[in-house]
């Protein structure tokens, strides 16, 4: 059977480094790239004897991704221990939420080209990573060397349900998890350093069948790329394996970059195996009913809910609504720019297309060209709103405003001075525009004998020929009015 005769089942579990200058239990650093085991103390690398303290803003930080992302919060949460040996763990256990999870339920809304759906979130829950272990490179190297930097960064784990059914969705979702966790400031997502990481599990199941299949963990996964390449890989084999009557064993998996394949690395461990149990080191913490209502007050609006209540309010197409909410201070300059606007107009509904149509066109190409932020921006959205307001009145053509806006940014001046100083306001005088109308049909006989003996396509040429006279500052429906005037008579 081919690939489409199974539905495919993808659940999967991110890990994000919170943005906090110090680590889970202890005051060590957590700057990324430092000199091995230079942010380290006894806490984190596990003496005996030593105890763990709480951060307090890596809570509120994964709090404030709990009702984000709409999920029940326990009124009371604790820490647990999960027990594991790894050269790169030098407690053998780290502290972890097993039992009362900071966050249960929840969704992340997310779109692609089917429209949008709800991925359910199983749980979010706060722990601590583990230390790195180094190979040297080399044949010859028969050692590991482990760097303990790393070792009890505070770290959100973010686990879905078994709710995608493709790569898109799966595409989709992490895109808008980076997007979410990197707007709200809960953790910078640089999936290069590993503060954002996936693992990803996947099964497959005859269609429409109501009783899921086993599932493979895929691990190793140091990119986007990654996980999609592995996921494409592992629903192949899956989808042979199951055509050749053979069973799926519930395995974890590595995905091996350099070979594009996912490679068997143990039979899947039970929860049980981890030999849970609660945190003896750290009391119970209580979720004061302030602090939620503190986070949910301060709390933006997501990326993803602003785009479509561009696309609502702002009546724009998903590709611009898409576009300008990219950036957070993009969007603001956007709204702020269209607020500014809509008392100059007489179509304010028309205001947010032109504007929209500026912003994604010239102002993010001369921001890339000049290297700055749009927060440093001469040209203010008050002033950008100036401009088209100077278009949509007639006073400039398109053309001339695609030469004002350079000027503004250099001089800082506003549209309207600049072109009534410069000679750039359009000509809408008719007895100006007459006369310039005489010089350009005097000018170029050819066209004009064509057109009268049915030639209308010289039409466009002859307007050309007027707005080049004018420099672009004859209103060209004017221009057009006058010559249709002219060349019938
Ligand atoms: P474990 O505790 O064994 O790691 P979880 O219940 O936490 O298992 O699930 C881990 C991930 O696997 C979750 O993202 C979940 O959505 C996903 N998952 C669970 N069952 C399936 C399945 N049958 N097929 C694909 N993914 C699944
Ligand atoms: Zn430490
Ligand atoms: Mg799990």
């Amino acid at each position: 059977m081919p690939v489409t005769d199974y539905d495919i089942v993808i659940g999967l579990e991110a890990h994000a480094h919170l943005l906090t200058r110090t680590k889970m239990f202890c005051s060590c650093r957590t700057t990324f790239g430092a000199e091995a085991n230079s942010q380290t103390c006894p806490v984190c690398i596990g003496m005996p004897g030593v105890l763990p303290v709480i951060n307090r803003k890596a809570l509120m930080l994964a709090l404030r991704s709990a009702v984000a992302f709409k999920c029940e919060i326990p009124a009371t949460m604790r820490f647990d221990r999960k027990n594991y040996y790894y050269p790169d763990l030098p407690k053998n256990y780290q502290i972890s939420q097993n039992y009362t999870p900071l966050g249960v339920k929840g969704f992340v809304e997310i779109e692609t080209s089917k429209g949008r759906k709800k991925i359910g979130l199983d749980n979010i829950h706060l722990e601590e990573d583990a230390g790195k272990l180094l190979h040297p490179e080399g044949s010859g190297a028969v050692y590991s060397q482990v760097d303990l930097n790393r070792a009890g960064t505070p770290l959100l784990e973010i686990v879905t349900r078994p709710d995608m059914s493709d790569l898109d969705e799966v595409e989709a979702y992490m895109e808008t998890l980076r997007r979410t966790l990197e707007a709200l400031e809960i953790s910078d997502c640089k999936m290069q350093e590993g503060s954002l990481r996936f693992e990803a599990s996947v099964s497959l199941k005859p269609l429409g069948a109501a009783e899921l299949g086993n599932r493979v963990e895929v691990k190793n996964l140091n990119s986007v790329r990654a996980v999609l390449n592995a996921l494409a890989y592992e629903i192949d084999r899956q989808a042979a394996a199951l055509d050749a009557r053979e069973r799926i064993d519930r395995e974890t998996r590595l995905w091996n970059e350099e070979l594009s394949r996912t490679e068997r690395m143990r039979s899947k461990e039970e929860a049980q195996d981890y030999r849970y149990f609660p945190e003896p080191d750290l009391g119970p913490i209580v979720v004061l009913d302030e602090w939620l209502q503190e986070i949910s007050a301060s709390l933006q609006e997501l990326p993803n809910e602003r785009k479509w209540r561009f696309e609502d309010e702002y009546a724009l197409p998903s590709y611009d609504a898409g576009v300008l909410t990219q950036k957070r201070a993009i969007a603001d300059y956007f709204e702020a720019a269209v607020a500014a606007g809509r008392a100059e107009v007489s179509d304010p509904a028309r205001l947010a297309k032109v504007v929209s149509n500026w912003v994604m066109g010239q102002v993010l190409k001369e921001l890339n060209d000049r290297k700055v932020e749009i927060t440093d921006f001469p040209v203010t959205p008050e002033r950008l709103a100036g401009l088209v307001t100077l278009i949509e009145s007639g006073k400039i053509s398109n053309t001339i405003a695609q030469q004002l806006l350079p000027i503004m940014i250099e001089t800082g001046e506003d549209a309207g001075r600049i072109a009534e100083q410069r000679g750039m306001l359009q000509v809408s005088d008719t007895a100006e525009i007459e006369k310039l109308m005489d010089e350009v049909l005097a000018a170029n006989p050819k066209p004009v004998a064509d057109y009268r003996s049915g030639k209308k396509a010289v039409f466009g040429f002859l307007v050309g020929q007027a707005m080049r006279q004018t420099k672009g500052k004859a209103n060209p429906q004017v221009v057009a009015e006058i010559l249709t005037k002219k060349l019938e008579n």
